[in-house]
């Protein structure tokens, strides 16, 4: 689950890492209420989860309250690269000296969690990665001992970070880490990471902050954080997979337009591949599992269908334990109750095939054809979502 900032930074106050002051606004007369109480000069920040927002236009600075109404009108539904923007963050302004870049990701071709810091901060962090990569210390933490001071102190020697504040930026990374773990993130980013230029007021220290926070929670954890599943905005969801979610369905939404529903994940690995490979492009990944109920293939056909870019489904049954058999009949049971629009494909193979294909075939439902390779299943179903219209499947 993806983070707005400002839920980000909530987490982050919670841990310890210091953040600017902010409130949340919804509405041009809340955000001019939020930019008196925090007071001038203050920010105006879009919350879309996207990046890119200073630049599009989503992050002005308000040295007033005219000022703040004014940016605030501009910024509530703007459009940032296709997202529209409902909800603000309002902040006090920070006077920067540097940008740095801060992160915690899991890596886990390392089994690990890995520590990024770069001083070339503020901009896009792949660019650096693709155009100065030595710019970027890294450094993996092993999770039994946990990050110590001397990894804090390292990153930042090999990043670079002016020497004034090497003993503040390894205490932020040591906080951000600590984070990562306890609220079981996959993500953790700061960019930019600023270093304050200091005043004479305060004996001219300078201070780091988190200006910008980018939070990924792993979703299986979630049920250990009631706190943060409550962060979950329904709304932002993909309709598909949140029904799917609610028939406790293992869906994943892809771009194209052939539904692909199948028994056991790798077999349905396996078909996506053999579909593209076949020249299409599948709209989902479907697991149905061992089941062969009419109740289990109606949910799932259900799911499929609900997305409208689908214009023909393949359903790739192996009969194993599951014989093709008692899957040919709840097949034929969901398709009276759901009676589809768009072409299937049915590939029957294993246990009980030419039993299950017969019945199939006996029903003779419309819309239906049978194959017994996945080859052939794969090739008939592009050519069939290939000559049908877009947008056919409302069913
Ligand atoms: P992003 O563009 O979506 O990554 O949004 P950020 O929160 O990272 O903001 C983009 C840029 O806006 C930062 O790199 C800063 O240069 C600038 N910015 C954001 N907040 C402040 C602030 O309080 N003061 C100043 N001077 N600049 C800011
Ligand atoms: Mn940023």
């Amino acid at each position: 689950m993806d983070l707005l900032e400002y839920q980000g930074k909530q987490l982050f106050a919670r841990h310890g890492v210091p953040v600017p002051a902010g409130r949340h606004a919804t509405s041009v007369e809340e955000a001019v209420f939020a930019a008196e109480e925090i007071g001038f000069p203050c920010v105006i920040k879009a919350q879309v989860q996207i990046g890119g927002r200073g630049k599009a236009g989503g992050i002005k600075l308000a040295k007033d309250r005219d000022e703040a109404r004014e940016h605030a009108e501009a910024i509530l539904g703007m459009d940032i690269r296709g997202l529209t923007v409902h909800e603000l963050w309002i902040e006090a302004a920070s006077e920067i000296a540097s940008e740095y870049y801060a992160s915690v990701i899991f890596d886990r071709s390392a089994k690990a969690p890995l520590v990024m810091l770069s001083t070339k901060g503020g901009m896009d962090i792949e660019e650096v990665a693709a155009g100065d990569p030595e710019a970027i210390a890294r450094l993996h933490v092993d999770p039994l001992l946990g990050f110590q001071d001397f990894h804090g102190r390292r990153l930042a020697f090999e990043a670079g970070v002016d020497s004034d504040v090497v003993r503040p930026v390894g205490v932020m990374l040591a906080k951000l880490y600590e984070m990562f773990v306890a609220e079981e993130a996959t993500l953790v980013e700061v960019n930019p990471l600023i270093v304050t230029p200091g005043s004479a007021s305060d004996g001219g220290g300078r201070e780091v902050r988190a200006l910008d926070a980018k939070v990924t929670l792993d979703d299986n954890a979630l049920f250990r954080h009631p706190d943060n599943a409550q962060l979950r905005d329904p709304s932002k969801e993909d309709p598909q997979e949140r029904m799917a979610k609610e028939r406790g369905l293992t869906y994943v939404k892809l771009d194209g337009d052939i539904g692909i529903l199948g028994n056991g994940a790798g077999l349905v690995m396996s078909t996506l591949d053999v579909v593209a490979e076949a020249g299409g492009s599948p709209a989902n990944f479907l697991d149905a599992g061992g089941g062969s109920k009419a109740e289990a293939i109606t949910n799932a056909v259900e799911v499929i269908l609900s997305n409208p870019k689908v214009k023909a489904v393949l359903f790739n049954i192996f009969g194993g334990i599951t014989r093709c058999d008692e899957v040919a009949r709840g097949l034929i049971e969901a398709f009276h109750q759901i009676n589809p629009q768009v072409p299937f494909v049915v590939r029957l193979d294993g246990t009980n095939d030419e039993e299950g294909r017969r019945l199939l075939a006996e029903a003779n439902l419309p819309n239906v054809r049978t194959e017994s390779t996945m080859d052939g299943a794969a090739r008939k179903v592009v050519e069939l979502a290939t000559a049908t219209p877009a947008a056919a499947s409302a069913a």
